[in-house]
């Protein structure tokens, strides 16, 4: 890459023995659901402390076979940060429950103990059966869990914890807390299979379900079936027969690749790695610019580091958000806003009416994404530092 080459906010890395792992693949007997499949959920279980993990096509499948497993439904209600993408939020829609919004720390974007409290006695106001809350590793900064749960206790809510940002960080995906944890293989995350999703679970019986909710609701076991006359003969299962006790979809993720997460997994602690070394680096270059430009912080706690964020002050700087992209654009540096406030979609205003959450509002006014995956070079970084630096220099213009 040339020292002027746009670096877009985050990327794939995908290297020649992956491009081989999916040739392969591509030559086997199943392109879609074969051998596989299970061997990237046993090693994707195996890398994040799970006792169960089921390959999807999604993190927002990931999150609805949660959701659905949970026996989300119309009257029920689920606590989900504003700010975070929309599929958090959509995939308890998806099932016919409610969301209710809930704030969020106002420097780190993550939902709080008395966020979750506040939003659950919105939600039961509104006449909902408050069921669940899916707490958001913002940045992959872990959300305080073992507060959460307290408060899930006390009211009988079960957590899915939306780990999209956190694939890397130990013992997340264990569910030590929740019932279960979702996360994404989409390129921008931490390892990619393109689209792609995994649910863990330490719940047998919920890995059941979001696996046969994943294929139709269809069951194969005999041992379940409930229309025995059709099933057997003689007492002998039919071998074409099948069973939907449930309706299910169709968010079963390809043989091929799976083939490409099995080859990208042993790669995760090298790209966190990577990752680390250069948010030290951002940390480090960007300090002289606050306070108009912050990073947001992080502490010392363990990190999934999938975005590096910083906070803008734009009013001080004289300035706009989109101005201030387009000046950094101007200099081959891509940024983006993760996120707008998802209770403000139009959907989501015309379902709930207009509600005032601050923390979100100020966090996801202020926050910009930079350049931040591991094939940045130390050069890359320093670059992306130097232009922020100018352009906050030059009043956030180009
Ligand atoms: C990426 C992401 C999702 C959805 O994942 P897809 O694989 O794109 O469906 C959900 N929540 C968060 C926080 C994400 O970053």
């Amino acid at each position: 890459m040339t020292a002027s080459a746009f670096l877009p906010y985050g990327r794939q890395t995908i290297e020649d023995d992956d491009v081989a792992a999916v040739a392969a693949a591509l030559r086997a007997d199943h392109l879609t659901t074969g051998p596989t499949v299970a061997r990237f959920e046993t090693a994707f279980a195996q890398a994040t402390g799970a006792a169960h993990a089921v390959a999807c096509n999604s993190g927002t499948a990931a999150l609805h076979l949660a959701a659905l497993a949970l026996d989300l439904g119309p009257g029920d209600g689920a606590v989900v940060p504003s700010a975070t993408f929309l599929a958090t939020a959509n995939a308890v829609r998806m099932t016919g429950a409610e969301v209710a919004f809930a704030d969020v720390d106002p420097e780190t974007g993550l939902m709080t103990a008395a966020a979750l409290r506040a939003a659950l006695a919105r939600g039961k106001a509104a006449g909902l059966r408050m069921r669940a809350a899916f707490p958001v590793h913002l940045n992959g900064q872990l959300c305080d869990m073992a507060a959460l749960a307290e408060v899930a206790a006390d009211a009988k809510l079960a957590l899915v914890e939306d780990a999209c940002h956190a694939l890397g960080v130990a013992n997340v995906g264990a569910c030590a807390y929740s019932a279960v944890a979702a996360f994404s293989t989409h390129p921008v995350k931490a390892i990619a299979t393109g689209e792609g999703g995994v649910a863990t679970t330490s719940d047998a019986r919920l890995a059941q379900r979001m696996s046969e909710l994943r294929s139709h609701g269809m069951v194969r076991d005999a041992a379940s079936f409930e229309h025995r006359d059709a099933a057997f003969d003689d007492g002998v299962a039919n071998p074409w027969y099948y069973e939907m006790p449930e309706i299910g979809w169709n968010y079963r993720l390809p043989d091929v690749l799976c083939a490409l997460g099995l080859s990208q997994l042993p790669k995760l602690a090298r790209f966190q790695a990577r990752r680390r070394e250069i948010a030290a680096l951002y940390d480090t270059l960007l300090a002289p610019l606050a306070p108009v430009l912050r990073p947001v912080p992080h502490g010392k706690a363990p990190h999934g580091w999938h975005l590096y964020a910083v906070l803008l002050d734009f009013a001080a700087l004289g300035t706009t958000r989109r101005r201030f992209m387009e000046a950094l654009r101007a200099q081959g540096i891509g940024s983006q806003v993760h996120y707008g406030p998802v209770h403000a979609q139009p959907y989501y205003v015309r379902r709930y009416g207009a509600l005032e959450l601050p923390g979100v509002a100020a966090y996801t006014g202020r926050c910009l994404s930079i350049p931040f995956y591991p094939s940045l070079s130390d050069d890359d970084v320093r670059r992306t530092a130097k232009v922020l630096a100018d352009v906050v220099a030059a009043g956030g213009r180009a």
